[in-house]
């Protein structure tokens, strides 16, 4: 099924144009971790800019400080309420995250022994994480592990199909998504403005 009106996956959501200065430092970056500069254009991704003003939305038991945007954090609390109404539990997993970890994240898997193809099935390169742009959501719920696919098989997530929307929020990654980027039911994006 094709719908004209969703977002495509990897148009930046937010904030202002991504400058030259922000590319050539991403294009460092992947230099370091051995990934073709052509990785956005072979993926259809493109550049997510950084947020600067972030609101923590939750403390999680460790002290891990998740944040978002001030107005997707409105966006999520009122999302969190109206399905509390309804008897559903959304829990926010991850937001924020900055172009270093991202780096760091993917630096410590290849440490370990993965090859860099297999490491960007599941992350995005530095530079390219929705979760940069404090827009992107990871969303759990109690009883499911968090970031499996069979979240999809929650209540959790058929409320999530059915009313996201109506609080700006779309699924970046469905099933065979033309990104390479595995099927991630969890990973909901939002988008700035009227959905249409
Ligand atoms: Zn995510």
């Amino acid at each position: 099924m094709d719908h004209s009106d969703s977002p495509r996956p990897g148009t930046p959501p937010t904030d202002g144009p991504v400058t030259q200065a922000y590319a050539a430092s991403i294009r460092d970056r992947l230099g370091v971790l051995g990934i073709p500069e052509t990785y956005g254009v072979d993926r259809g991704l493109t550049l997510q800019p950084e947020a600067d003003v972030l609101e923590v939305v939750r403390v999680v038991a460790d002290g891990r400080r998740i944040e978002l945007q001030p107005d997707v954090a409105a966006a999520w609390r009122a999302m969190v309420a109206a399905a509390g109404a309804e008897g559903i539990t959304l829990l926010l997993i991850s937001g924020f995250r900055s172009v270093q970890r991202q780096q760091e994240i993917l630096e410590r898997k290849r440490a370990a022994g993965e090859t860099i193809e297999s490491i960007l099935r599941v992350n995005a390169a530095p530079g390219y994480s929705e979760h940069h742009t404090g827009r992107a959501v990871d969303i759990g719920t109690p009883g499911c592990p968090p970031l499996e696919e069979r979240f999809e098989e929650t209540s959790a997530y058929g409320w999530l199909s059915r009313n996201a929307g109506r609080f700006g929020f779309f699924l970046s990654y469905p099933r065979g998504n033309p990104n390479g980027i595995v099927y991630e039911p969890w990973h909901w994006l939002h988008r700035v403005g009227d959905p249409g």
